[in-house]
């Protein structure tokens, strides 16, 4: 793709002054024009694909993205053919195809497993499981998603995790299994900070609030769907905006209050039925008629069950719900084998690399390259090959992630050269305090540091985090940042004999997170 971006502004063409109906055109010119290889002409079309579906032509959009396909070929287009073949399937559903975007699951379910890609496996089997959900066959979406349950792990995107375990959540939700929902809906919650998508974190607080209505805790409903105000600002989903409508209704007609439940699903009826996917217009006429239905208003009432009907009667013709049967699950179990070998290879391909690269290594790389200019810490680099080594050497360890808190508002209150002075701060206090044999100190990303203590169990490891963190809250801040202080959240797990380092560090992670959302400025295990 950078290839491609150069190669336009060679020619004196600005990519990013065109918008809209323009940009159909100029992506036109440049796939005729200006990519010389397929997969650059694939590029163009996927680009387009999107302008098209911003405009609201998912035809055309699909159309693209097929003629995309065509250029391309497996085995070395693999993942670019998944990610195209999974976006057209999207696109189907929304546009009411199913049985179009069932085949695309399908055919991609099978290209993920031939060539090893996880991410891309979950997400057509999560786009299986909506399906089944779509056509209200909750307990079957759940068989779904529980096949991604074993490799939960082992997904590499945190946003395509948190989608899993919501749509999970849903089905939990519909089935009124409360208590199932109530232990994920915190791991959502939790992971939700982690990935900082409105859209996603929205979808949790909508959930929360359904959760706590059913419980009949209004107030903690009220907070949470307020809090979905301030999430979802500027969030472009109309499938969000109207559940949201919907939950308030509800909501107002626990209150007693029907007639404000009917004016605002009225005004959400009316967008859906001029351009909503037929499940928003099913739910919406389904809550419309309970809610007339309480007004004592029998015959509107009547009136939405029976567009309800209608709209319940065209999902049911379209979702080829016979295709997702037992057959299909069974299909599905027929990968677990080669799933547990993809796992496995990925796992091992760690430690035959470190027995091939070893030798060189050591003599190739010089200290410069494995040390991060800011902060004089080890950098990943340096990571890799240590955690390499210890694998290698069997050497048990535990595993340190810190991240600063709030650290998006020092760059924006006081500056980003402040917020470097902070991080060169921080560093240099970890350098002092992990400074004995054995531990080693690396800056991981961003404001985002990692210490190994090798040989040291978790408690030892807890007392040292709980007192370096401390130490951060303690140390004087003034000089660098006047009046407001500065804090770190860690997470702590103890690395298992032979396990994949990416398990250690998806525990880690976890405990990271369960520590900010619990407040942060404190250290969590996991
Ligand atoms: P949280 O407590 O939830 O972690 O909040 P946060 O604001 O720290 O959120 P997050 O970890 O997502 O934000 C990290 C920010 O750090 C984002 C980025 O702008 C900033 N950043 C990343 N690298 C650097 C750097 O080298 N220098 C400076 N000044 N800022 C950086
Ligand atoms: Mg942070
Ligand atoms: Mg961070």
């Amino acid at each position: 793709m950078e290839a491609l971006l150069n190669k336009i502004s060679d020619s004196g063409l600005d990519a990013s002054a065109v918008s809209a109906q323009e940009a159909l055109a100029f992506w036109e010119n440049v796939r005729q024009n200006i990519a010389s290889t397929p997969q650059e002409e694939a590029q163009c079309l996927i680009i387009s694909s999107t302008y098209n579906s911003d405009l609201k032509s998912l035809k055309s959009s699909i159309d693209e993205l097929k003629q995309a396909l065509d250029l391309l070929t497996l085995p070395g287009d693999a993942k670019l053919i998944l990610e195209i073949k999974n976006s057209i399937a999207e696109k189907l559903v929304e546009s009411g195809q199913y049985s179009r975007a069932l085949n695309e699951y399908i055919d991609s379910c099978n290209i993920a497993v031939e060539h090893s890609f996880i991410d891309e496996y979950v997400f057509s089997v999560l786009g299986m499981g909506n399906l089944c959900d779509t056509y209200g066959e909750h307990n079957r979406a759940l068989r779904y998603y529980q096949k991604i349950d074993s490799i939960d792990h082992a997904i590499t995107s945190r946003a395509l995790r948190l989608r899993y375990k919501l749509n999970k959540l849903a089905c939990y939700i519909d089935l009124n299994r409360l208590s199932a929902g109530k232990n994920l809906i915190r791991e959502c919650e939790e992971l939700s900070i982690l990935v900082s998508d409105k859209i996603l974190t929205a979808q949790v607080l909508l959930y929360q609030a359904k959760i706590h209505r059913l419980e009949r805790n209004l107030d903690l409903a009220m907070q949470s769907l307020c809090g979905i105000q301030n999430a979802s600002r500027n969030a472009n989903s109309t499938w969000l905006s109207n559940m949201i409508r919907m939950e308030l209704a509800c909501f107002l007609s626990e209150f007693n209050k029907p007639h404000w439940a009917k004016l605002l699903l009225e005004a959400a009826d009316k967008r859906i039925q001029v351009s909503g996917p037929p499940i928003l217009n099913l739910k919406v006429c389904d809550t419309l008629a309970a809610v007339c239905e309480q007004q004592e208003s029998y015959q509107d009432a009547l009136n939405y069950q029976k567009r309800a009907y209608d709209a319940e009667h065209l999902l049911i013709k379209q979702i080829p719900i016979g295709e997702l049967g037992a057959s299909q699950l069974r299909r599905l179990s027929r990968f677990e084998p080669q799933l547990k070998l993809i796992l496995s290879e990925i796992e091992n391909k760690e430690l035959k690399e470190t027995t091939e690269n070893q030798k060189h290594t050591v003599e190739k790389l010089q200290q410069d390259v494995f040390t991060d200019p800011l902060t004089q810490l080890h950098n990943r680099r340096w990571l890799e090959a240590k955690l390499k080594d210890l694998l290698i050497n069997e050497v048990q360890f535990s595993l340190m992630v810190i991240d600063i808190d709030h650290f998006k508002s020092i760059n924006d209150e006081l500056s980003h050269l402040v917020g470097d002075k902070a991080i060169v701060n921080v560093s240099s206090e970890l350098a002092s305090y992990f400074n004995f044999h054995d531990a080693s100190c690396v800056r991981f990303g961003g404001e985002e540091f990692l210490v190994i203590l090798e040989n040291t169990e978790i408690e030892q490891a807890e007392a040292h985090a709980e007192s370096f963190r401390k130490q951060i809250y303690n140390f004087n801040w003034q000089d660098i940042l006047g009046e407001r202080g500065l804090t770190i959240s860690i997470g702590i797990t103890l690395h298992k004999d032979a396990e994949n380092t990416q398990r250690t560090f998806y525990r880690a992670d976890k405990a990271l997170y369960r520590a900010k959302a619990n407040g942060r400025n404190q250290v969590c295990t996991e």
